[in-house]
């Protein structure tokens, strides 16, 4: 008989688990969208968005997933017949390639695998070797949430300039924003996108693109710039509802609104990356330990503190994430790029959100519920997981 009655978690990773107080900001009647506090709370956003990118420069919001702002990076900056470069560490370096060609940019594509970081020494031989320079613009995730590795970006902003190249440098933070630590001007990124239901606690159905003076300088003659995903009015209108190029995604607003009064004002940006970091610790701790899971990044610097991605060999994974589910109420993710579904893989690839509003109960409750499944399942594991994830939380304390 099942034991899942009570409140669900999703750990798969993103959507990620919703404030409770998102959720209630959001509960109300329709505002005012032409004047008063609908208009006071948009203006209110942008200062802490910019905090969380730690930008000084402009933020366009889009009422999308992050396709819409992968789409609208590319939109705003290529023309038909341009080359970008694509770095691909898993499933989403290559999505965001696709899009770009077909919307009839080249692409050029260095795949790094699913184990491991984009090597800064292979960027800067592709773009001395691109000795006309046709290549407009570098792609990169920061934390690509198929393979759960975490992209070095100063060190590859260090390999554009190194090859003396003046590519733009695009960074895809969606998984990433607000849970690993991300400096766009201080690292010399060009253009962010990211969305709102990961890092940002905020149901999904807004995305945003981060850009600054240099990229904004290309969008005049970019050709695959359309009104609806211009960037421009969205973050420099004269009237409101060009921020939104329409109405306001209303609700969303007021949640974001409360997401970003707990990450920014609440707990503050720093503290939150350290966060993540902690809760990484006990999920890498707990696997480690039970020794029947293994994690896909061996070298802990190039984790993400977002999500991990966890393989076993004798199906664990999906009789984990079936069991968890449906016994227990936790649903973990499937594993995305590194299996396709009926594959005999399939069911050797998970992973564990651990993004956004989490904290010691509710990690901890995961890995005890993973713990419980493996022992009500008799899968042979190591024993000591939780002790391990909790002197991994511990050391939050003790420095
Ligand atoms: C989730 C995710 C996406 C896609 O976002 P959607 O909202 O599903 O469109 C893209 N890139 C990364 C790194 C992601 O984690």
């Amino acid at each position: 008989m099942s034991l899942n009655f009570g409140r669900e978690q999703l750990s798969i990773p993103g959507p990620s688990v919703m404030p409770d107080r998102v959720m209630a900001a959001m509960h109300r009647p329709s505002p005012n969208i032409y004047e008063g506090e609908l208009i006071e709370l948009t203006h209110s956003l942008f200062p802490d968005l910019k905090t969380v990118a730690q930008t000084k420069h402009n933020a366009a919001i889009y009422i999308s997933n992050g396709h819409g702002a992968w789409e609208a990076a590319i939109s705003n900056t290529c023309s038909r017949g341009d080359t970008i470069l694509v770095l691909v560490t898993g499933r989403f370096g290559q999505g965001w390639a696709e899009m770009a060609d077909q919307m009839g940019v080249n692409t050029k594509i260095l795949d790094f695998g699913m184990d491991t970081d984009a090597d800064p020494v292979a960027v800067v031989q592709m773009l001395k070797d691109d000795v006309d320079h046709s290549i407009k613009a570098v792609f990169t995730v920061q934390t690509d949430t198929a393979s759960s590795v975490q992209n070095n970006i100063p060190n590859l902003r260090k390999a554009i300039d190194d090859a003396g190249h003046p590519a733009l440098f695009f960074v895809d933070c969606i998984a990433s924003l607000g849970c690993d630590r991300f400096e766009m001007d201080a690292w010399g990124v060009d253009v962010m996108v990211t969305g709102c239901q990961k890092g940002l606690m905020t149901p999904a159905g807004m995305s945003f693109v981060f850009f600054n003076d240099k990229a904004e300088a290309v969008r005049e003659a970019a050709d695959l710039k359309t009104p609806y995903w211009d960037w421009g009015p969205r973050a420099n209108p004269e009237v409101y509802y060009q921020h939104f190029c329409g109405t306001a995604p209303t609700h969303h607003l007021y949640g974001l609104r409360e997401a970003l009064n707990i990450l920014v004002h609440e707990e503050g940006i720093e503290a939150a990356w350290a966060r993540h970091l902690t809760m990484s610790r006990a999920v890498w701790a707990a696997v480690e330990a039970w020794g029947c899971l293994e994690l896909n990044i061996k070298d802990p610097a190039k984790r993400s503190q977002a999500v991990t991605t966890v393989l076993s060999s004798n199906d664990e994974c999906g009789r984990l994430r079936h069991w968890c589910e449906h016994q227990a109420g936790l649903t973990l993710g499937i594993g995305l790029g590194l299996a396709e579904p009926g594959q005999k893989s399939w069911d050797n690839v998970m992973r564990i959100g651990h993004m956004g509003h989490v904290n010691p109960v509710m990690l901890m409750g995961a890995l005890g519920t993973i713990d419980t499944g493996l022992k009500a399942m008799q899968v042979p594991h190591g024993s000591g997981a939780l002790d391990a994830a909790s002197a991994a939380i511990a050391g939050h304390f003790l420095g």
